[in-house]
Formats: C-alpha cells, sequence, structure tokens
C-alpha cells in the first residue's frame, strides 16, 4: 500500500536554549551554560513524527528569510517533508521559542514570527494539497482562522481532520464540528470539556494524552484506556508532538482508532527515552523493535 498523505499546517520555530544552573531573578543577569539551537514548532515537530514512520508529509506554513528560516527549510527537506507550501516572507522574521532551561525549571517566550502571517488566504491558495490528503493535522500555533479555513476544505473534501489543541485556546463549536479526533492532553482536554455546552457531543472526538499514563480514548461513549510503557525518560519534551504526528500516520493509514492510539502511545513512549524534541521521534524499525 502506498503510504498515506498528510498535511500539516502549522507552526514552523527554531527554538534557542540556554542552560542555566538557575532562573534569574528579576533584574538580574547570570552567566548560564552554552547555548543550543533545535528545529521546533508543534506542526514541524509533529510533520517529523509522521515522517520519521514513512508518511508522505507536506507542510503548509511560513518563515522568514532570515538564517533560521533557511535552517528551519532545510531541516524539514532533510526529513523528507515537502515544503513547496512554506511560504518564505522577505522582510520578516521566523518564528522562534527562546527557553532558559534549569535542572528544576524552564521559562520560555515564544516570538510568533511569520507563524502569525500563516491566514485564511494562505491556506486557501494551498487548498488543492489539503483536499488530495487523506489526513489534515492542525495545532494552534498559528492564527485561528488559518485553522478553521483549512478544516473547512478539509471536511468539504472527505479528508479526515485531527486537531491538537495545544497551545490551548477557547474554540468555536464550528471548528470542533469539524474535526474527526481532538488530541488534548489531560488539562486542555479538562479546560475543552468546561467550555462545551454539550460535552457529550465531541467526547467519541476525544483522544487524551496522559503523560506515563498513556491515552484514553471513547469507543460510544465508553471510555478505553491503552496504559502507558514503563521507560526510562530522559526528556519529555515533543512527547505530545510525536504522539499526534504518529496518530496522524496510522488514522492515515487506515487503522481503527485503538489501534493507531496503541502505536502512537508506543512512538511518543520511545521518544521520551532520548533527549531533544525531534531527535527522539522513532522511526518504523525502531518502533518495530520497540514493540518487537
Ligand atoms: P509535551 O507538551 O511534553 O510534548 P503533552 O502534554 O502534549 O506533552 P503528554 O500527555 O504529556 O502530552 O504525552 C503524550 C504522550 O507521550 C503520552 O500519551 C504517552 O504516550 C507519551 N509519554 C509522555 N510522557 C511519558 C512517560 N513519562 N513515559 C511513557 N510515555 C510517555
Amino acid at each position: 500500500m502506498a503510504e498515506p498523505k498528510i498535511t500539516v499546517v502549522g507552526s514552523i520555530n527554531m527554538d534557542l536554549v540556554i542552560g542555566t544552573d538557575r532562573i534569574p531573578r528579576q533584574g538580574e543577569t547570570i552567566i548560564g551554560s552554552g547555548y543550543s539551537t533545535f528545529p521546533g514548532g508543534k506542526g514541524a515537530n509533529q510533520a517529523v513524527a509522521a515522517a520519521r514512520l514513512g508518511g508522505y508529509m507536506t507542510m503548509i506554513g511560513a518563515v522568514g528569510n532570515d538564517s533560521f528560516g533557511k535552517e528551519l527549510l532545510r531541516n524539514l527537506t532533510l526529513n523528507r517533508i515537502n515544503t513547496d507550501a512554506v511560504t518564505v516572507y522577505e522582510h520578516e522574521k521566523s518564528g522562534m521559542a527562546f527557553i532558559m532551561l534549569s535542572k528544576r525549571d524552564n521559562r520560555i517566550i515564544v516570538s510568533p514570527g511569520t507563524n502569525h502571517l500563516v491566514d485564511k488566504h494562505l491556506i486557501k491558495k494551498h487548498h488543492e494539497i489539503i483536499s488530495a490528503s487523506d489526513v489534515l493535522l492542525l495545532q494552534l500555533e498559528i492564527p485561528l482562522e488559518a485553522v478553521m479555513e483549512a478544516a473547512t476544505i478539509a471536511k468539504q473534501s472527505g479528508v479526515k481532520v485531527i486537531l491538537n489543541p495545544a497551545p490551548y485556546r477557547s474554540l468555536p463549536i464550528e471548528l470542533l464540528n469539524q474535526v474527526d479526533y481532538l488530541t488534548p492532553n489531560d488539562q486542555e482536554a479538562e479546560r475543552l470539556l468546561s467550555e462545551i455546552d454539550d460535552p457529550s457531543k465531541i467526547e467519541d472526538k476525544l483522544v487524551v494524552t496522559k503523560g506515563k499514563q498513556g491515552v484514553n480514548m471513547f469507543d460510544h461513549k465508553k471510555c478505553i484506556t491503552i496504559p502507558g510503557y514503563d521507560v526510562e525518560v530522559e526528556d519529555t519534551t515533543g512527547a505530545g508532538d510525536t504522539f499526534n504526528g504518529a496518530f496522524a500516520y496510522w488514522i492515515a493509514k487506515g487503522d481503527s482508532l485503538e489501534m493507531a492510539c496503541h502505536k502512537a502511545n508506543a512512538a511518543a513512549a520511545l521518544s521520551v527515552t532520548k533527549k531533544g524534541a525531534q531527535s527522539g521521534m522513532p522511526t518504523m524499525q525502531q518502533l518495530d523493535n520497540f514493540l518487537a
């Protein structure tokens, strides 16, 4: 069977991480250790996770024509992700996250940069890519109008829509109606359910990730728990993104919801055994070895 076509409409960021013994106090300057740059952004991360497993991936998003933008595009290409629909804005800055990381704590500021320029007009330009996909995978690091436009195009074409509602924001019911699967983590699920008049309307769409406890999914209103794997944790950054990319891959392959959750749960568990978000995302071979 041909590899499934998955389109990700979402964010592309460069993460700048500075290690420090402690977080500086107000007005204080301290000397940290070296800094590292890691390609990130929920959209790009999830595209990489699905690509590692073999998905035929297309990314719709934007970067600036700066050094980060060039590196981010190169990274997507190296991961076999089609970047023809990534707009390069000549005079704008790429999105970046500035992360202070100490042993006990972290502080993160995100500068959305060109991710904020991903609007509904840009999405409309690429409607044929979305309509020709098996699955559309969305998150909330780009403007909501772009997310809604992409979901509408997908729905009209019978393309399955997966929305990872992160970082959390209140969502209109029109968007929730277009979505086939919602993949919040525990806290996001709680907020989502508290904001909906009739939670039973979305219950069967919910796939809730619960960190080391695994995943909860619903089948005809019955909650099924898929327990987490007991693994040696190195770094949980990007666990949710790995889950979403892998989940999209198996849904696009035609697996049942339960089977897709099982395998994505294993892929995400494997990702936390390695440092970094994208570097820990497993290939199909690594996953097969883990599950053997
Ligand atoms: P993050 O923001 O850290 O990427 P998240 O909050 O979006 O994560 P989680 O629910 O924490 O998402 O984790 C997603 C999935 O990753 C879990 O459902 C599970 O499959 C796997 N996972 C996360 N943490 C662990 C862990 N400590 N041990 C095993 N599996 C884990």
